[in-house]
């Protein structure tokens, strides 16, 4: 099964409650553009109905994990008893795999700073392709930012935004792909 991995903590309790039911990905090769600069637009991963492992911390050494910081706690039956990183009491930790999720819709958007702290995104129609041989473009109702962040598990839209600029710098507008899910366990 193909899995999505997660390492931002500030989706982590929306992940935990599985409130969270969407995530955004690069649409193009980072590691290309981060190496060579080159510009290499990639498909999607997942298409509607696929199935999809939700991990956190894929590259972990560790499998169990502090709710409240995300932080390693090691692999031992019973961890330490508090967070070494947050201090919290790490009685009700959670494991690598957080649930298996059912891939519901699949699309594409452009976000970009316009100015400081100013952002926007748009998002593009859905193009398939009939049994007339003709592709067509399925055009949805303008999405609201809050939708997008929310699903996302995010608190507002401006902490998306400021995320997303920190890892992808949207300076320059960039493609990303939007998978959206129902949690199945
Ligand atoms: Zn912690």
């Amino acid at each position: 099964m193909k899995k999505i991995n997660f390492t931002v903590k500030e989706i982590l309790l929306a992940l935990l409650n599985k409130t969270k039911t969407q995530t955004i990905r690069p649409a193009w090769d980072i590691y290309a553009y981060k190496k060579n600069g080159i510009w290499k637009k990639r498909q999607p991963k997942f298409k509607v109905g696929d199935l999809a492992k939700i991990m956190w911390n894929q590259r972990s050494k560790s499998n169990k994990f502090c709710r409240n910081c995300g932080t390693g706690l090691g692999n031992s039956v019973i961890p330490e008893p508090f967070c070494p990183k947050c201090h919290k009491p790490t009685s009700d930790f959670f494991t690598k795999t957080i649930g298996v999720v059912k891939i519901t819709e699949v699309f594409e958007i452009e976000m970009r700073k316009l100015k400081e702290d100013t952002f926007c995104f748009i998002r593009f129609p859905t193009h398939y392709i009939e049994k007339d041989n003709v592709v067509h473009a399925l055009i949805q109702p303008p999405e609201k930012e809050e939708e997008l962040a929310k699903r996302d598990g995010f608190k507002s839209v401006e902490d998306m935004f400021k995320l997303f600029d920190k890892i992808y710098d949207l300076s320059t507008p960039k493609p990303f792909f939007v998978y959206r899910w129902r949690w199945l366990k």
